[in-house]
């Protein structure tokens, strides 16, 4: 797939964090548009992508010149108050550009350098590692939620082939562990799994959060209707796995293996 990548100088990098997000004073995104395009990602629904020509997931606009734009924002920011900060809302902040450009290390320098209240990073990919010395750097300031929809591959592959797999991802958790990063295990949007996904998951985290279409794509299920994201389940014959329901299936296999607390649902495991 050919990808579109431009420099661009944003005005502002940090945003008011509202909806979902309203637990955080602020989101970051280093970029813009997001090479994994997974089927069923929420952002192709909303303006900055209807907007655009290319098909979402073919283009990432660069944030040029960003730490020194978010210095003087979150600077200005922690005057008035609280800075919490979700990084990120609409891209993912460890794309494969983010290899070369390290626009999201920049910022996480800046943030070492004048810490946030809290960080929460959100991401799927295995490039986090990198930047490991970093996050240790922010000590409880810093979680970092790992997104691992499912444990089976050829779902993966189904449903975000351009994503990293699976066994990329539990193995950063590992690593994120080993380092005592403050970490979860993100099941979101929760896809099929198997039945063992849950004591895989149980060496490598203390806090698991679930979410699925309908109570996070943050319009009751109706970006994802319009996504036709039920037809791809049906193709596969594993309809009884999207419904509002659904996700009870999968939390009655976790609590068999880790203890409630450890388990959120939805917008409490995104809260900072
Ligand atoms: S990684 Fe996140 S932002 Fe990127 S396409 Fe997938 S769901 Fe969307």
């Amino acid at each position: 797939m050919k990808t579109e990548y431009l420099y661009k100088t944003p005005k502002t990098l940090l945003n008011k964090g509202t909806g979902f997000l309203s637990g955080y004073s602020h989101s970051l995104n280093p970029y813009t548009g997001c090479t994994f395009g997974c089927s069923y990602c929420y952002v192709r629904q909303m303006p900055v992508s209807t907007f655009r020509e290319g098909e979402w997931g073919t283009w990432v606009d660069i944030k040029q010149g960003a730490a020194e734009i978010f210095r003087k924002e979150l600077k200005r920011a922690k005057t008035k108050g609280d800075v919490s900060i979700f990084m990120s809302s609409s891209t993912d902040p460890y794309q494969p550009i983010e290899h070369n450009e390290m626009v999201t290390r920049s910022l996480l320098e800046v943030m070492v350098e004048d810490p946030p209240t809290f960080l929460f990073v959100q991401t799927r990919s295995p490039l986090i590692r990198r930047d490991i010395d970093l996050l240790l750097l922010l000590q409880d300031r810093v979680r970092v939620s790992m997104t691992i929809e499912t444990d089976r591959e050829d779902i993966r592959k189904y449903f975000s082939p351009y994503a990293p797999p699976i066994q990329a991802r539990l193995e950063t958790l590992r690593l994120l562990k080993e380092a005592n990063v403050p970490t979860q295990a993100t099941i979101a949007p929760m896809l099929p799994s198997s039945e063992g996904f849950a004591e895989l998951l149980r060496p490598l985290v203390d806090r698991i959060c679930i979410d699925d279409y309908f109570m996070g794509d943050g319009s009751g299920g109706k970006r994802t209707r319009n996504l036709k994201i039920d037809a791809m389940y049906k193709e596969l014959g594993l309809e009884e796995w999207y419904h509002p329901s659904a996700y009870k299936m999968l939390y009655n296999r976790l609590i068999k293996v880790f203890p409630e607390e450890q388990i959120y649902i939805s917008q409490q495991g995104f809260e900072p």
